[in-house]
């Protein structure tokens, strides 16, 4: 059995992610905050579609949630390895920037960036040992171009693009690759409410994206196939930015 962490695995692009990882052969842990409902929801499709997995709450930017639930996953299953990350639990917070609280600065720093730290590093020492991995980060076309709106959403990400190379020199001799992918408009709850009609317009391929097709991208990237990328950044966004 290989093993595979996905944060935020179970709603949005996070749950086409799991259920990627599941058709490929990993037993996924599924990790999310809160909304157990949407989790178990997951959990089940990933069993329908003959796969496996469990869920993992924590949340990813709470330093003392994402060591104890991690290491005692690690110490219940010291055989087991997990071989593929993929950092894609993510919250946004918009707000103008003469607008913007604290709380949202913070927030969406703390759960967009800190979180890629926090658990990187702890799932880091594993891969390490076994001389490798797969590490997938979920970043955003606005922490490649910038969004009005989105000083602490872009920021966030944009760190997160710039940790993916700097830690993929770190650590490509080692088997393990690091990589990102950068969605653009993808239909989640995280894009209720934004007018796809409107917005539409400006993509080149004249409609928003679905999970499914950014978790295809990771599953390529997460594959043995894929050991020569590293360091990268794969846009997803219908030629919207390139
Ligand atoms: P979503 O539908 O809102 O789902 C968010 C997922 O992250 C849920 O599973 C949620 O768990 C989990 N989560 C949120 N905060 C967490 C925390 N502190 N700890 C652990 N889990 C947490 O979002 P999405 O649209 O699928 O976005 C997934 C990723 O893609 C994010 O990193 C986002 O920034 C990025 N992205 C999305 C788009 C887009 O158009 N949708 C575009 C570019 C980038 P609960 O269900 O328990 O809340």
């Amino acid at each position: 059995m290989k093993y595979a962490l996905v944060t935020g695995g179970s709603r949005g692009i996070g749950r086409a992610i799991s259920l990627e990882l599941a058709a490929m052969g990993y037993y996924v842990l599924v990790n999310y905050l809160s909304n157990a409902e949407e989790a178990g929801k997951t959990l089940t499709e990933i069993r329908q579609h003959g796969g496996d997995g469990e869920l993992l709450p924590f949340d990813v930017g709470d330093k003392d949630q994402v060591q104890q639930q991690l290491s005692r996953w690690t110490d219940n299953n010291p055989e087991k390895h997990i071989e593929v990350l993929v950092n894609n639990a993510g919250i946004r917070k918009d707000a103008l920037m003469v607008w913007m609280e604290d709380i949202q600065w913070s927030e969406v720093i703390r759960t967009n960036l800190d979180s890629f730290f926090l658990v990187t590093r702890t799932v880091l020492n594993g891969m390490l040992q076994k001389r490798y991995g797969r590490i997938i980060n979920v970043v955003s076309l606005s922490g490649l171009k910038g969004h009005a709106g989105q000083t602490n959403y872009s920021a966030a990400k944009a760190g997160v693009i710039g940790a993916t190379k700097a830690l993929a020199q770190e650590v490509g001799r080692h088997g393990i690759t690091v990589n990102a992918v950068a969605p653009g408009f993808i239909h989640t709850d995280m894009t209720e409410g934004l007018n796809e009609k409107e917005l539409k317009i400006l993509i080149p391929v004249r409609r928003f994206g679905l999970p499914e097709e950014v978790a295809f991208a990771v599953g390529f990237l997460a594959s043995p196939r894929a050991s020569y990328i590293t360091a990268e950044v794969l846009s997803i966004n219908g030629g919207l930015y390139s």
